[in-house]
């Protein structure tokens, strides 16, 4: 059914979409928010169970509401985070919809777009926040033999605790946060090396006595755009308090130079060795998963057209919880909020017919609808 034109729609009731609904309300907009999954707490409770956040809880929290009690410099456990997610949706005056999976945007001939859910509304929207996150669009390379090999091959946002792995010989691909903090946990229960292409880079967790996140907060260095960032810093770093690269140099934990090849039961390594192998989990990172704007034309090969989270290609439409998407902090908890300002203050922009759509018509960009 065909409602009246809404002024905000969000795609997605995590993080994202609810600080997103959040800037919504503060700007006199008033959203509705679809989220596919049962509530509105975003990919939280499909985390492996022992995540805990990699921020202190007070660095941790979305605008307006802080993470209750208990000691502020604890690192959440998943489960609190999705408890405190409940807790912020709960906060919003806004329709959250559950269990409403956008299935595509089209244009609306009259203006705005009509969103389509999988549960048959349609839904017009004047605005449309893209935050449906990435979790749901793991990527996975493909590399030689892999067809033949019998062993397992997983993405590591399907991996839980290692118990299933209890025993077998394991091999996590990646350099990144998630790589290791599986790998180390993995090490005791399973025969597990680390294969990376380049050197694990560390960044301490703790400098002179404080958290990182407090010299991140400090420094501005959390506000850093990506163009500058990564002059800073050249590949996937992951957060130490020491315990991984002690596991490293102890032996517990082994890494080698990234294998070339699969073979039906194992490995090629670089040095042209071959190695049984039961299980491979790739913590190759996320793709955004925005497949629901194929139809407008939106998307260069899967991928966003944006600057900083407002959409080059369509007027009307954002794009909310992108990696880098204005700076280091934009996907995650601390710093989405600051993006969220940002993107709902360029739709209430496109709303009033403001200055935007004025900037785009003078430099000629291309709007296609
Ligand atoms: C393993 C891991 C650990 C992380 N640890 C931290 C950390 O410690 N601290 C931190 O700040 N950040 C962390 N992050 C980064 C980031 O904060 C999280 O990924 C966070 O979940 C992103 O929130 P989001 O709302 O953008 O996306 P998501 O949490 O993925 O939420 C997107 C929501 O959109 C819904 N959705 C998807 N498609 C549709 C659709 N078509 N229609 C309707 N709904 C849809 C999904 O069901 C989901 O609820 C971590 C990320 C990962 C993967």
């Amino acid at each position: 059914m065909i409602t009246s034109l809404e002024p905000v729609v969000i795609v997605g009731g995590g993080q994202s979409g609810l600080a997103a609904a959040r800037a919504a309300l503060s700007a006199g907009l008033r959203p509705v928010v679809l989220e596919a999954g049962a509530a509105p707490v975003g990919s939280w409770p499909d985390y492996y169970d022992s995540l805990t956040l990699f921020s202190p809880a007070r660095y941790s929290s979305l605008p307006g509401v802080a993470f209750d009690g208990g000691d502020p410099d604890r690192y959440p456990a998943r489960d609190e985070v999705v408890a405190y997610l409940r807790r912020y949706a709960g906060s919003i005056d806004a329709e959250i919809r559950t269990g409403a999976r956008v299935t595509a945007v089209h244009p609306r001939p009259s203006g705005g777009y009509l969103v389509h859910t999988d549960n048959g509304d349609e839904i017009a929207a004047a605005g449309i926040v893209a935050a449906s996150g990435s979790f749901g669009n793991p990527y996975l390379p493909v590399l030689p033999g892999q067809d033949a090999y019998a062993g397992e091959v997983r993405h590591v946002a399907h991996y839980r605790r290692p118990v299933p792995y209890a025993g077998k010989r394991v091999l996590v691909v990646g350099a990144g946060n998630s790589a290791i903090q599986v790998a180390y946990e993995l090490a005791p229960h399973a025969r597990v090396t680390l294969a990376t292409r380049a050197p694990i880079q560390f960044l301490p967790q703790r400098i002179r006595g404080r958290d990182l996140h407090h010299w991140l907060r400090v420094t501005g260095a959390d506000l850093l755009p990506r163009a500058i960032l990564a002059r800073l810093i050249r590949h996937a770093a992951v957060l130490d308090t020491g315990v991984y690269r002690d596991a490293i140099t102890a032996g517990l934990l082994t890494r080698r130079e990234m294998f070339t090849a699969f073979t039906a039961d194992g490995v090629i390594w670089a040095d042209g060795t071959h190695e049984p192998v039961d299980a491979v989990l790739f913590a190759t990172g996320y793709r955004p998963n925005l497949d629901y704007l194929a139809p407008l034309g939106a998307l260069d090969d899967g991928m966003p057209c944006h600057v900083g989270g407002v959409s080059t290609t369509h007027l009307g439409l954002v794009y909310l919880g992108l990696e880098f998407q204005r700076s280091f902090s934009s996907n995650t908890l601390r710093g989405v909020g600051r993006d969220a300002s940002h993107v709902v203050a360029a739709l209430a922009g496109d709303e009033s017919g403001g200055s935007r759509r004025r900037r785009q018509s003078t430099k000629r960009s291309p709007v296609r609808r």
